[in-house]
This record gives C-alpha cells, structure tokens and sequence, in this order.
C-alpha cells in the first residue's frame, strides 16, 4: 500500500511540476489559449540543439551544390513570414539521403532530403512540401506531441518508482539524452488531422507568397503514385511520418479549387536541380550497391561503388561505401584507406570516423580508434559508439 501511494505521488508531483513549469500559452492557429508544457523558448532551443543531430541522422547536409542549397532556403523563406509563428528562426536545408523525406523540428528546423527533391518537378511543389513542414512547425504539431510523450514519460517514470526499488532504468534512462531525443524529435507519426492541417496551412502559405496551391495537389498525386508502386524507401521514408491518402488527395484538390492559381516554377526548378539530375545515375549505383553489400555480394557491391566514384568523384557517401564492404570482408587497411578518402571528400559527417575508429579498434590502434570515435562522438553522439570506446 505504502509503494503504491509512492507511486501516485511521484506521478501526480512530476505532472503537477510540468504544468506549473510552463502553465498557459496561445495555440497558435486558434489564437485561444490552452496548456503548454513546452515553451517557446525551449521549442526553439531544442529545436537548435537537435536539428545537428537529425541532419547526421539523415545521411549529413548535402554540401555538393551551394547554389541548390540557397535555393531550398530562399524558398522556404518566402513561405516563413506568412506562417502562423512568422518569428520562429526557420532554416531550410537538404540532407544528403536517398529515401524520399522531409522533417521539421520544433521551433521551424527543417529539412528535405536529397531523394525527395529529386523526385519534384517544380518550384510549387517544393514549396508544398516545405510549406507544409513549416505548418507542423508553426502550429505546435511536434511540440504537442513532445508535451504528450512527456506525460507518458513521467508516468512510466513513477511506475518504474513503483516497480524497481532501485532505479537503474532511471539511470539508463537519463543517460540516453540527446540521442533518445533527437530520435524521438524525428520519428514523430503525425495524425490524421495534423496531416490535413498541415496540408492546408501549408497552401496557405504558398497562395501568400504567389505560388500556385496546384503545386500541393501534384505533390500529394506523386505520393498517391509512389505508394501504388508500394516503392520501399517511400514506405520508410516520407509515408512513415506523415501518411498519404486518398482523402489528403481529395481535400487538397478541393482546397486548391477555392484559391487563386499563381507561380508554378517549372522551368527554374528543372534549372536548379540539373546538376543533381546529372549526378542521380551515381547516387543510384550507390544505392544498389548498398543493397548488394546487405546482401553480402561484395563483388556486385564493389563494382557499383567503383561505378559510383567514377560518376561523382567528390561524393564521399562513395568511399565510405567502398570502406564498409571491405570492413565486411575483414580488410581493415583497405577500408581505412577508403574511410580517411570519405573523410577528405566531406570532413562533416559522423559515419566515416565511426567506422575508421572500429577498424583501427579490430587492428588493436586504440589510440587512433579513440580519436576517431570521440570525433564521432562530437559530431552525433551514439550509445553504440560510447560503449565502442568505453571498452578500450
Ligand atoms: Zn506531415
């Protein structure tokens, strides 16, 4: 009886502290107020803290095209000052992934990744997809979900009070921190109705800044097709946090028939990915030859990162490739070499460091394994690589 007031007390004082930490805000589509655990203030900033760490996750920023990457924010920044939060510190910017997806963290971090843009065809389109990110960004949809993981937390957290005399999970728990956050800030599922919403906030928003709202249909008609096609990367990528349907389809083409038609922009779209376009049979090789090493066809999976790298030489997502198939194949001087080459092609990106630091671990080099993996660490920190360098 005693364990079980324990318990309730516990969750009734971690509620109670969350409600009176933050208390009342305005729910930013109505205007009304409602409870707010989260801050603006500790939207944006975590929001900040994590968006480093989800572009990791993502593959790292795509660093290939300068002037791709100032287009993707100048686009989102036509939108940003006709959102519902026009004061959030947006950013738009690619990541170099091939599975077709988008993201916004609280506080406006977004990010499109580079098989999604791929796909597009205008100008308008892309506009719908980041208007849309922005919708989820602005109208609080990641923050709530935040507010409502918050609650669950704290209770499991006086359950586990509760349970366990000693509180080792809570322990585990604590120190999981930015990984377990920034994992759970990008795997957010949205709802139906945050999905509608932002679909028509997001046309809003594109009608404001001139676009025309048939960029967001014929967005919405590229996923109907991809799903058709039951394309696996869609299924992982996009569809999994925000899913398409036939009544997202038809309430979008039914919204855009009530707005006035503007700003296409096929033509400069085409334009502005023309050099992605170019590069595109070289990501392909990449990928299949990351299917091929899944597989463990090593010698298919060579050809195509050899094929790759003879397309697009600067690409470092290529050697980083070529260095884990013959990581695979115990050939850690090899995949060294490849690793070091990756790293010169783009000293950004945590992957490449990771796994040069495994190797010089396997050839028992613990001082340069060390050096690797505290860089790996700095760059996205991981339970993996923590453990990885724990165990020296
Ligand atoms: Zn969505």
């Amino acid at each position: 009886m005693k364990k079980l007031t324990v318990c309730f007390l516990s969750l009734f004082s971690l509620l109670f502290a969350l409600l009176l930490t933050q208390g009342c805000g305005i729910n930013p589509a109505t205007g009304k107020k409602e409870f707010q655990f989260v801050s603006d203030k500790k939207e944006i900033k975590m929001g900040e803290q994590n968006y480093p760490y989800g572009q990791q996750s993502s593959g790292g920023l795509f660093i290939h095209d300068a002037e791709l990457s100032r287009y993707v924010q100048s686009v989102g920044q036509k939108l940003a000052p006709f959102s519902n939060r026009p004061n959030l510190p947006y950013e738009f910017k690619i990541v170099n992934h091939s599975v077709p997806n988008a993201w916004a963290m609280p506080g406006g971090k977004i990010v499109i990744n580079r098989g999604l843009l791929i796909q597009l065809e205008s100008e308008a389109e892309l506009a719908a997809v980041l208007g849309h990110e922005i919708t989820h960004a602005a109208l609080r949809h990641g923050a709530k979900s935040m507010e409502r993981a918050m609650v669950i937390t704290a209770s499991m957290v006086a359950a586990n009070i509760f349970i366990q005399q000693n509180n080792n999970t809570l322990q585990k728990q604590a120190v999981l921190g930015t990984a377990a956050l920034s994992a759970m800030l990008l795997q957010t599922k949205y709802s139906r109705n945050a999905e509608l919403e932002a679909d028509k906030y997001g046309m809003d928003y594109m009608v404001k800044a001139g676009y025309d709202p048939a960029g967001a249909v014929q967005l919405q008609a590229l996923f109907m097709k991809m799903l058709d096609k039951k394309s696996p990367h869609w299924v992982e990528g996009l569809f999994a946090s925000h899913p398409p349907s036939k009544e997202r389809l038809k309430q979008n083409k039914a919204y855009a028939k009530t707005l006035p038609k503007g700003f296409l922009g096929k033509d400069i779209f085409q334009q502005k990915i023309a050099k992605l376009k170019k590069w595109a049979p070289a990501y392909q090789a990449f990928d299949d030859g990351l299917e091929a090493l899944h597989k463990k066809k090593y010698t298919k999976a060579h050809e195509l990162a050899t094929k790759a790298i003879l397309l697009f030489p600067n690409e470092g997502l290529f050697y980083q490739l070529r260095g884990a198939i013959f990581f695979q194949e115990k050939d850690y001087p090899k995949a060294i070499e490849a690793f070091t080459e990756s790293i010169a092609k783009n000293p950004h990106y945590f992957y490449p460091y990771q796994q040069r630091g495994y190797c010089h671990k396997k050839m028992r080099n613990f001082k340069q394994a060390k050096l690797d993996l505290d860089k790996s660490q700095a760059l996205f920190p991981l339970e993996e690589t923590k453990l990885a360098i724990e165990s020296f």
